[in-house]
């Protein structure tokens, strides 16, 4: 029985478990996977513990990602650019491999829901850890222009010089930029507090523009209902996003690679409680 888990503060609210077990089940893999909590002050004595005692591989959430970065023995090329890990593995020589799956989830979230991304105009808003870690993933898709929008102006201008040798990316606020664009990713945490960046209702395409938010829940986020207000061509959430970096991480962890449909399906059945 391989040994997997999460770790977060707070982390109750994960629905990793879930997903993971499913996948289990779907794969026939014989393993367990908890959710668990580390201390704020010592989440490196907690992810010894786990790999010391029985523990295969894990996932790090919020706040963790950035100490599991430094605290990985070796990091893949992904993990190095996103300067964030959210999935470990104790390899067979007893090193600790980072690696980061977020950006990977979010491009096959939109690729499986058949939104172009080659020579297309995208704009990403937000510059922090989630906007860091999808931009090498988007870049490699070859879109025409990929805009960076934050607030505070100076990280979005850091990011675009940092990935600048990957593809066509530009810094700006989110009030410099009026003119239509083809995909809108909401990478900003404004949702979770119901916020919306302040947007010019130009930048949707009416019936052609399609608008993602990272953020999920029972409910329509404040970024999407905007959206559907401007006549966006499409809206979508960022449950397949995390789905999708779930499968991914399971498939560095064991090899294969799990169907996220069926697992998509559930997770939507149970945040609405039914
Ligand atoms: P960070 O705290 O690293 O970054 C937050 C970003 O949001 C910054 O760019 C910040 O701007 C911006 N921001 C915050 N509040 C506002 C506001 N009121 N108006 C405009 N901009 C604002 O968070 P993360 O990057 O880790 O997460 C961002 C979002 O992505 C969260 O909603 C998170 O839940 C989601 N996410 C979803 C995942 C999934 O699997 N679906 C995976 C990872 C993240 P500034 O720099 O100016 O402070």
């Amino acid at each position: 029985m391989q040994r997997y888990a999460v770790f977060g503060n707070p982390i109750a609210h994960s629905q990793s478990p879930f997903i993971h077990r499913m996948f289990a089940e779907q794969t026939g893999l014989q393993l367990t996977y908890e959710a668990l909590l580390a201390p704020l002050d010592d989440f490196a004595g907690s992810l010894q513990q786990f790999f010391t005692s029985d523990g295969c591989g894990c996932n790090v959430t919020v706040p963790f990602k950035e100490q599991a970065f430094a605290l990985a023995d070796e990091l893949s090329g992904r993990a190095r650019r996103a300067g964030a890990v959210n999935t470990l593995i104790k390899l067979d020589n007893g090193r600790i491999r980072g690696d980061n799956t977020d950006g990977a989830g979010l491009v096959s979230d939109l690729l499986q829901n058949n939104v172009p991304l080659a020579g297309q105009r995208i704009l990403l808003l937000g510059a922090g850890g989630a906007a860091r870690g999808v931009l090498e993933p988007l870049l490699a898709q070859q879109p025409a222009e990929l805009a960076i929008a934050n607030r505070t102006v100076e990280k979005a201008e850091q990011l675009a010089s940092e990935f600048a040798d990957l593809g066509p990316v530009v810094a700006c606020g989110f009030d410099w930029i009026d003119t239509p664009v083809d995909l809108i990713i909401n990478a900003t945490s404004a949702s979770l507090h119901g916020e919306l960046p302040p947007l010019a209702p130009t930048l949707v395409k009416p019936a052609q523009t399609v608008c993602y938010d990272m953020m999920y829940g029972k409910d329509i986020t404040a970024f999407n209902r905007w959206a559907q207000e401007q006549g966006a061509g499409r809206t979508l959430d960022g449950l397949g996003m995390l789905v999708g970096q779930a499968a991914e991480a399971f498939s560095v962890w064991t090899g294969q690679r799990p169907d996220t449909a069926p697992v998509m399906q559930a997770l939507r059945d149970r945040l609405a409680g039914n």
